[in-house]
């Protein structure tokens, strides 16, 4: 260090600092407070590298980049957009569905309008926000009516809040589940103030078990479904026609769990049969609960549907009212039931675009992004993910990158802007454009070329 002049008297004012043409343009950007805090933050840590003989980094230009860092990481959402490269279509950590362009749009009007949501243009009155959603999916499903609230949790909390509260729920020992995200089928019955009544063994559950458990105190049998496992082997579970058959003849409800809520066939897309609402239905379920952002490709919801009488005592129900959905909820679930209703889902609804997509599509889409990147197209696997057929993939066509490092990598791409999240297997970087949006591609690229 030179002694002969203090080198804390070299360092840029504050002032001249923020009158500068970059800190005019990151008060514009950021506020005076923040832009402010962050040169005070800069100068305070160049002054302590001075103190330490340390390389300063003390001139104007060193910390006017050194705030304009500070202040885009401070002002980085938290909550932001990634391109999933994964292949998994349900990523739950991902936010699950993404929506069609139609329910992006009745979103965006619904946030930046007033709307109808609780007003009848008709009378001028008054109008229920329960009827928005309700009246589509009774039209697409076939049920009586339904109910739409913030997930698929708290239509469970709910139905058995309303019907089994202080009463008995049976339950057979096979379904017993935990979905992921701390949510255990038992738990949840327990907070309803319901007693679980376990009955069948891990593996087999018949008709009869769930006869012989029924005592007055029992207000309904419910089936799980065991979204994110499989059992096979030396397995039987009783149907839901046979489950309604034994609830209806001692007066008991019938209520399904049924979690991914699909309303199209899963197997007409080389996929294992996933059960639908409208099968629920036509067993005699009376109540069917699912998730809006699971296989129905829709905003975060708990659908309900069912009988009408159970329904009206669900909206009657005083938690109704906490778990209800909100406006942007049901204007997004609206625009993707309407697609159902036109038989345009598959063509629509991003999910379903790309459980459907075909193999071909898939493999030229790698062998571009192998071409700019320098990596192979090699044979893989997409999962359907956000608990849904378990162990059930699509085939896929991978870019394979052969790097040096590829965890490093894969943290250089999450860190970057967009943040890109990638798979890796047997020490390779693998991208899946199955799940990478169209329109993200040459983001994508441009974000794999700078990481590597
Ligand atoms: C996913 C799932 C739930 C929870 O649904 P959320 O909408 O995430 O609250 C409950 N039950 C089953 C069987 C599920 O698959």
């Amino acid at each position: 260090m030179n002694g002969a002049t203090n080198p804390l008297r070299a360092l840029p004012s504050v002032e001249s600092l923020l009158t500068s043409p970059v800190g005019a343009e990151l008060i514009a950007r950021y506020g005076r407070d923040s832009t402010l805090e962050a040169f005070r933050a800069a100068l305070n840590a160049a002054r302590e590298r001075l103190r330490a003989g340390e390389p300063s980094g003390a001139e104007a230009n060193s910390l006017l980049e050194q705030a304009a860092d500070a202040l885009r990481e401070r002002f980085t959402p938290t909550l932001r957009p990634v391109i999933n490269a994964t292949g998994i279509i349900i990523h739950t950590n991902l936010g699950r569905a993404p929506l069609s362009e139609a329910a992006q749009s009745a979103i965006a009007e619904a946030a930046g309008q007033y709307s109808t949501l609780e007003f009848d243009l008709e009378t001028g009155k008054r109008g229920s926000r329960l009827r928005h959603a309700a009246e589509l999916l009774s039209e697409i499903t076939g049920a009586e009516a339904a109910l739409v609230v913030n997930n698929n949790a708290a239509a469970l909390v709910l139905i058995l809040s309303a019907f089994a509260q202080g009463r008995e729920a049976i339950l057979s020992r096979g379904q017993l589940v935990e979905i992921g995200g701390g949510f255990r089928v038992p738990e949840v019955m327990e907070q309803s103030g319901a007693r679980l009544v376990e009955v069948g063994t891990t593996n087999r559950t018949r008709a009869a078990d769930y006869a012989r458990a029924i005592t007055p105190q029992s207000a309904l049998l419910m089936r799980a479904h065991a979204s994110n496992f499989k059992q096979i082997g030396f397995v039987e579970s009783a149907s839901l026609t046979e489950m309604a058959a034994v609830a209806h003849g001692h007066g008991l409800l019938l209520v399904d769990d049924l979690g991914s809520g699909a309303l199209l066939d899963t197997a007409a897309y080389g996929l294992e049969h996933e059960p639908t609402v409208q099968e629920s239905l036509h067993a005699g379920c009376d109540l069917v609960a699912f998730s809006g952002d699971k296989l129905l490709g829709g905003p975060q919801a708990g659908i309900i549907v069912g009988r009408a009488a159970l329904v009206e005592r669900l909206r009657e129900h005083p938690l109704a009212r906490a778990i209800r959905a909100d406006k942007l909820c049901l204007a997004g679930l609206s625009a993707t039931f309407d697609h159902y209703r036109r038989g345009e889902a598959v063509t629509h609804i991003p999910i379903w675009q790309m459980i459907a997509r075909p193999l071909d599509d898939l493999r030229a889409t790698a062998e571009r992004w192998a071409q700019s990147l320098g990596g192979q197209v090699i044979h893989g696997q997409s999962a359907v993910g956000g608990g849904s057929l378990p162990g059930e993939t699509l085939p896929t066509a991978l870019v394979a990158l052969t790097v040096p490092a590829p965890d490093v990598v894969a943290a250089r791409l999450r860190l970057g802007d967009p943040p890109v999240i990638a798979r890796i297997a047997d020490g390779r970087l693998l991208l899946d454009p199955r799940t990478v949006l169209p329109g993200q591609e040459s983001t994508l690229l441009a974000a794999v070329h700078a990481a590597l």
